[in-house]
């Protein structure tokens, strides 16, 4: 029994995506078209092929293989033109399904293969972003990533700081870029309102968040908002570093903070974030994919609403993961049993932690919410 709510009916509310990766959610058609001119080699020459070779299966073992498909992504994703149109194309896809606010993430540092400054590539997303909202009903925000892992095959840049800082180690230089990366947002962030946020991807396990202390003092001192990665790779003391060191606002993901309900070493981190209202970024279908839940049927998810935790329903990666944000609403009502009332309740929280000041956010809110109650409760 799904309570007559349709996939159509959750396509017209309006809805939040916090949790959604630049290089991640590039369309199939765009990496074709840009690897054409630019000359750049695929797994594949067609749309199938290469879906193939990114968007994830049920054969991804874990967070790390998962990270994999970027390796493909992030080659057509290295001059202006490219990032811009991506930021652009991502909140069109997003605004057909009346996603009305979206705060896009994506780390810089992965973006440096023909030598631009964090600076321009910051800029070139930017761009894209205020095109959209030109253009569609959308409003948008932009969070910069610092990346847990050091990969000096990333780009031309990563190469050349791995030789001439040769005695730094790569969790060295991983934190050392992460730190650079914080400094770009909060200096960028006084004239660009754009700039919203702060957050940490990459493979979690083997690189705590702890490590990245300074960053996030930056970010801190800056007065920009915090979301880190965190409780997907790794387990609730992944989650608990994000709270203590990190000062995260929300959590990427969060699955695994059900595993501290029943812990007597952290008796009290799950009662943490349903007390102090600290949403997690819950990323159903990503966290089936890399190997973090076993289905959606037993994902966390109903348990941590259920508690009464705030959540709020995101793609992660429209493109990898091969969702929107309407299918993961819906996996909710048909596959978790997911009521009318909830739906609106998961809505609401969407809205009510998105990293806006305080006014926008409450405007924002109070211009949707008569149309969330009108579609599930009048149509
Ligand atoms: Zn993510």
């Amino acid at each position: 029994m799904t309570e007559n709510i349709t996939l159509e009916m959750i396509k017209a509310l309006p809805k939040t995506d916090l949790h959604v990766h630049l290089d991640g959610s590039i369309r199939l058609s765009t990496i074709l078209d840009l690897a054409d001119r630019y000359r750049i080699k695929l797994p594949a020459n067609d749309i199938d092929g290469l879906k193939k070779a990114i968007v994830v299966d049920e054969n991804c073992s874990s967070l790390v293989d998962y990270l994999k498909a970027f390796d493909i992504t992030l080659q057509v994703l290295q001059t202006d033109q490219a990032l811009e149109r991506a930021a652009f194309e991502l909140c069109e896809d997003a605004a057909q399904e009346n996603v009305r606010y979206i705060e896009v993430r994506f780390a810089p540092i992965l973006h440096t293969n023909n030598l631009m400054s964090l600076e321009e590539i910051i800029t070139s997303v930017v761009e894209g972003l205020k095109r959209a909202e030109k253009h569609y009903n959308i409003k948008t925000g932009l969070i910069i990533c610092g990346m847990r892992h050091f990969n000096s095959n990333v780009s031309l840049m990563s190469r050349g700081l791995k030789e001439t800082l040769s005695t730094f180690n790569d969790k060295e230089l991983a934190e050392l870029l992460a730190l650079e990366s914080a400094k770009v947002a909060v200096k960028m962030s006084k004239k660009e309102p754009k700039i919203v946020g702060f957050d940490l991807a990459g493979a979690e396990n083997g690189y705590p968040a702890k490590d990245f202390y300074r960053a996030f003092q930056e970010i801190i001192s800056g007065h920009l908002s915090i979301t880190v990665h965190a409780g997907e790779a790794y387990g609730p003391n992944s989650i608990e570093q994000a709270v203590k060191y990190c000062h995260a606002h929300r959590i990427g993901h969060g699955t695994r903070l059900i595993e501290a309900k029943h812990d007597e070493s952290m008796p009290s981190l799950y009662n943490y974030f349903k007390d102090k209202r600290i949403p997690l970024e819950v990323c159903l279908t990503s966290n089936v994919q890399t190997k973090t839940v076993p289905s959606i049927k037993e994902h966390p998810v109903k348990k941590l609403f259920e508690d009464k935790l705030r959540l709020t329903i995101c793609t992660d990666n429209r493109l990898v993961s091969n969702v929107t944000v309407s299918d993961e609403y819906y996996k909710l009502v048909t596959e978790l049993d997911f009521k009318k009332e909830d739906i609106e309740r998961l809505l609401i929280y969407g809205f009510e932690s998105i990293f806006l000041n305080y006014e926008d956010r409450k405007s924002l809110l109070n211009e949707v919410l008569p149309e969330i109650k009108n579609i599930l409760y009048n149509s």
